[in-house]
């Protein structure tokens, strides 16, 4: 099973392919996960995407793809995966079709600017575990009460002018995507603007598992 998962950022991808791994049992990359840990080891490759990503940007298609195509071929993938913010453009699209990856259905969440302006400017992230949590009233998850207040830090890609170049970045860049695998066939909407419990339960319905 290989699916993609397409939406704007704070859409919940992550939180909904987090949901559903074990039950599929395939594995959930998400290419801004491993663009963060090559930054945080400080590799060539974070050097240069450090600052695209800093700035709400995108990284570099040629240093994506590669880093994708490198990560799909593990042996943990054989069962299938969910791609989770990959792939963003249309030459990433590409690069996918060119690699003979055969993609079973792309979850295409759609939900309010002001709904992910709102979630993404909550949230924090651990420094000591990476966790991430929302600090918002409604947020989910809440931090322990007993977290160290400057154990918590934000993302300086969820800061207010980020957040809103990354929108603008994902109409023009990403959106185009929807059409491309509409004409596919392989299109499914959620709706994002509700909690991320039901829309794993939709998901895993649509691929014709049980909901427990
Ligand atoms: P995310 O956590 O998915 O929102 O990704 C964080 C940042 O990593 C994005 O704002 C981009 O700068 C970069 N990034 C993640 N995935 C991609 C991709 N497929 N193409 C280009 N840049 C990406």
């Amino acid at each position: 099973m290989k699916l993609i998962f397409l939406g704007p950022p704070g859409a919940g991808k992550g939180t909904v392919a987090q949901k559903l791994v074990d039950d599929l049992a395939i594995v959930h990359i998400s290419t801004g996960d491993l663009l963060r840990e090559a930054v945080k080891k400080g590799t060539e490759l974070g050097k240069k995407a450090k600052p695209h990503m800093d700035a709400g940007d995108l990284a570099p298609d040629n240093l994506v793809i590669g880093l994708l195509k490198e990560r799909i071929a593990r042996p943990d993938c054989k069962n299938g995966f969910i791609l989770d913010g990959f792939p963003r453009t249309t030459p990433q699209a590409e690069a996918l079709e060119a690699a003979q990856v055969k993609i079973d259905r792309v979850i295409n969440f759609n939900i309010a600017d002001e709904v992910i302006i709102r979630r993404l400017s909550g949230r924090r992230v651990s420094r000591k575990t990476g966790k991430i949590y929302n600090v918002n009233p409604e947020g989910i998850p809440q931090p322990p009460s007993d977290m160290p207040k400057d154990e918590l830090f934000q993302r300086d890609d969820d800061k207010p002018e980020a957040i809103r170049n990354r929108l603008m970045v994902y109409r023009k860049q990403t959106e185009p995507l929807i059409a491309c695998y509409t004409k596919k066939k392989l299109l499914m909407n959620v709706d994002g603007n509700r909690d991320l419990g039901p829309i794993a339960d939709e998901v895993k319905k649509a691929l014709g598992r049980k909901v427990t």
